[in-house]
């Protein structure tokens, strides 16, 4: 049933609670409104018949780009043959099944067992509980604390919206929660001594968290999660022997670690996951966006032996585990997860990431370091970021009222490329899909230059 603009604009207006938005402008009509209607590999198309180039892949997740018969049709095919059934009790479907065992071949060594929810979130909450759980049946009930980073995202909820390290996700919402707690940010641009090399400034996060450890008790301290490249907190690649040296940390006491791959899982940083990428060496690992390309919502956590063991035993003690929902391992999400990693394999996509993206960086890099505006391009692999900043030597920040990052953002969209203004910080962000071209890679740093030239020209 297909409205004329004006009632379906006016609809949206009226009944349709959108995410992030600032609800006031949006009902006045002074926000932005884009009713989007179709995809093809990179682009997608509004009702206008406006087309961008997308360049953050809807929210870093289109990893095979849009428009791929082969998930749809993948979808429709399970669909008719068994649109549902739940996966409780030892039940479950042919796909989700092919789905596990796909996932566990491209993982990491050591992490056997997939936990299947519906987003990020619900993955990471999964974690938290398991990791309870864990010590729980291990007999030590009072190491519960989780440590996250500060610029951290991990989700939506209560207790993942606490680990998430941003002030938006937080001060309105009585978050964070105990037991979580945040650590220094692995943020070299903003490290708080100029003169501190790179490997320096890694101790100093590492002595960091050994500290937070010290204060609360190691024996209070259950798990740490991070992001291999922090995302949404401003898309940072950790400072050179990070991981290594949290890693030492957590060892030391006995400390968990959760990478949480949902942006970096499936190929975005050039390797399958984050985790072998940087040499960590996670208990888990929390998967979402790049497992279906978004075609249809699906997340897990990936769960490593030693936890696995534990959890085996926990249920011979205590019975099934009381952790379930309904459309854990959909039929329908898991046939589009299936079909997306065959895609990502056949396109040979973590490649392009890699190859593609070493290009789309350094030609970023060489249009833009230089830039006045511009106090950092950094990236890794598909995934790139654009700082700006009022003085460039001393890499001061522009007051955030002045919103020069949604500016720049702004200016690329009306030049027909989306990229996305990062919630804290005048911070732009860029994750194209993977299947992205050369040729695409130079429309979008040509149409950052001028975007930046022209909000530059316009201060
Ligand atoms: N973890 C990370 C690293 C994320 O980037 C996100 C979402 N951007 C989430 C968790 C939460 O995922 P979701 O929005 O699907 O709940």
């Amino acid at each position: 049933m297909l409205k004329n603009r004006d009632t379906l604009e006016a609809w949206d207006r009226d009944h349709f609670f959108h995410p992030s938005t600032h609800l006031a402008q949006f009902a006045r009509g002074d926000a932005p409104q884009r009713v989007i209607e179709g995809g093809e590999g990179v682009y997608i198309t509004d009702r206008e018949g406006e087309t961008s180039l997308d360049a953050f892949a809807g929210l870093y997740c289109v990893n095979v780009g849009y428009g791929r018969t082969e998930i749809a049709d993948a979808i429709a095919e399970q669909a008719k043959k068994l649109a549902y059934y739940h996966a409780y009790v030892g039940h479950g479907s042919e796909a989700s099944i092919e789905l596990a065992r796909k996932i566990v071949e491209r993982a990491p060594e050591g992490l056997n067992h997939v936990y299947f929810g519906l987003s990020g979130s619900d993955a990471n909450e999964t974690n938290i509980k398991l990791i309870w759980y864990y010590n729980n049946i291990l007999g030590r009930p009072e190491k519960k604390k989780i440590i996250s980073r500060w610029r951290g995202y991990h989700g939506s909820g209560v207790m993942t919206g606490s680990l998430t390290g941003l002030k938006l996700f937080h001060d309105a919402f009585d978050l964070p929660r105990a037991p979580i707690l945040h650590t220094e940010a692995p943020y070299y641009f903003r490290r708080p001594d100029p003169a501190m090399s790179e490997a320096a400034f890694s101790d100093w996060c590492a002595a960091k968290l050994e500290e937070l450890i010290l204060e609360e008790g190691p024996d209070t301290v259950a798990a740490f999660i991070g992001e291999p490249v922090l995302g949404t907190g401003g898309i940072v690649p950790p400072p050179e022997g990070y991981w290594a040296k949290i890693q030492a940390v957590l060892d030391k006491y006995d400390i968990l670690l959760v990478a949480d791959e949902v942006v970096t899982g499936f190929g975005r940083l050039g390797s399958m996951f984050g985790s072998d990428h940087y040499g960590m060496k996670p208990d888990l690992i929390t998967i979402a966006k790049g497992l279906t390309s978004a075609y249809a919502p699906l997340s897990g956590s990936i769960v490593g032996d030693k936890m696995w063991a534990v959890l085996e035993k926990g249920t011979d003690e205590m019975g099934p585990i009381g952790h379930g929902w309904t459309y854990s391992a959909h039929p329908l999400c898991a046939a589009a997860g299936v079909a997306n990693l065959e895609l990502i394999d056949s396109l040979k996509l973590v490649d392009n990431a890699r190859e593609t993206g070493a290009y789309f960086n350094k030609a970023m890099a060489d249009a833009l370091s230089d830039h006045p505006l511009v106090g950092e391009v950094r990236g890794e692999g598909l995934l790139a970021a654009v700082e700006l900043v009022e003085d460039k030597t001393e890499r001061r920040l522009f007051d955030a009222s002045r919103k020069v990052g949604p500016q720049v953002a702004a200016s690329m969209l009306e030049r027909g490329v989306i990229a996305r203004a990062m919630p804290q910080g005048d911070i732009i962000g860029f994750a194209p899909p993977l299947c992205l071209t050369r040729e695409e890679a130079d429309i979008i740093v040509d149409t950052a230059k001028s975007a930046v030239d022209a909000v530059a020209a316009g201060l």
